[in-house]
């Protein structure tokens, strides 16, 4: 079995598959070789049946998402994991199962919730995008812990990233966090200090201004929980590939030791 300290893995990347990352799977591994990184998890947003309107790639690209990443792994000397990061629906369970993990042989898949239903709309609509997203705050952990419950996910992707919308640290948001927290401690599923979060600008709130993820309350309560934690960087452009810094500076001013992972029999664990 093979150990690699946190400094030396990124699970969380992107491709020009989905369509709103640069970069082709071989500049990604160039990158994360230049920049000393020993295990490079590929997690394109995967694909749904019927291609709803979303950020995930389209289901005709999926055999070529998975062809590229397999020939990196022959072709470049670190270790490289074909993933995928699922927007849950529960009603997806089987098909990230059956098809990612079976028929596709994808090597772990992660989990995040960025969609929900806008009943006004009639439509789907990203978490960020709405204004009042009281009515939806529910739903979201009620989507994100059944995620975690699947059993289906290596760990969970700015598992936060409902304070983008929702934003006062009320005991509204106190308890949304809580139950995904003490989901992910049950149920033994790391969650992610998400780089992208810490990146863009920050966000004017009732308590101040913060971070719109990857905030400091809510990592603060998952490592007094127990809670694995992992930093990646969702890297949607090559050069961003190992681009951890200030996920670093947070977990080490919350006193969180991030994981690194094991690898043994080509199987990966954090
Ligand atoms: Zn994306
Ligand atoms: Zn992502």
């Amino acid at each position: 079995m093979a150990s690699f300290k946190s400094e030396k893995i990124n699970l969380h990347t992107h491709t020009c598959f989905c369509d709103h990352a640069t970069g082709t799977v071989t500049d990604y591994v160039r990158s994360a070789m230049e920049a000393g990184l020993e295990v490079l998890g590929f997690t394109e947003h995967a694909p749904v049946a019927g291609d709803p309107i979303s950020c995930n790639m389209f289901v005709r690209d999926l055999p070529a998402y998975v062809k590229a990443v397999n020939e990196a792994k022959k072709d470049f000397p670190i270790h490289i994991f074909l993933a995928g990061e699922c927007d849950f629906e529960p009603i997806l369970a089987n098909y990230y199962r059956d098809e990612l993990l079976g028929r596709y042989a994808f090597d772990y898949l992660t989990c995040s919730v960025h969609l929900y239903f806008d009943h006004d709309a009639r439509r789907m609509c990203f978490a960020s995008q709405s204004k009042d997203f009281t009515r939806y705050l529910r739903d979201y952990v009620a989507r994100y812990c059944c995620a975690l419950e699947s059993g289906l996910f290596l760990f969970g992707c700015h598992a936060d990233l409902f304070r983008a919308s929702y934003l006062p640290w009320n005991e509204d948001a106190k308890a949304a966090s809580r139950d995904i927290i003490q989901c992910a401690a049950e149920k033994g599923v790391p969650l992610e200090i998400n780089a992208r979060g810490l990146e863009r600008d920050k966000v004017q709130t009732p308590d101040g201004l913060r971070y719109r993820y990857s905030t400091d309350e809510f990592f603060a309560m998952a490592a007094e929980n127990g809670v694995k934690i992992i930093l990646s960087s969702d890297a949607h452009d090559p050069a961003k590939v190992n681009d951890t810094a200030k996920c670093r500076e947070m977990s080490l001013r919350l006193g969180i030791g991030p994981c690194g992972c094991t690898i043994e029999d080509g199987r990966i664990r954090i």
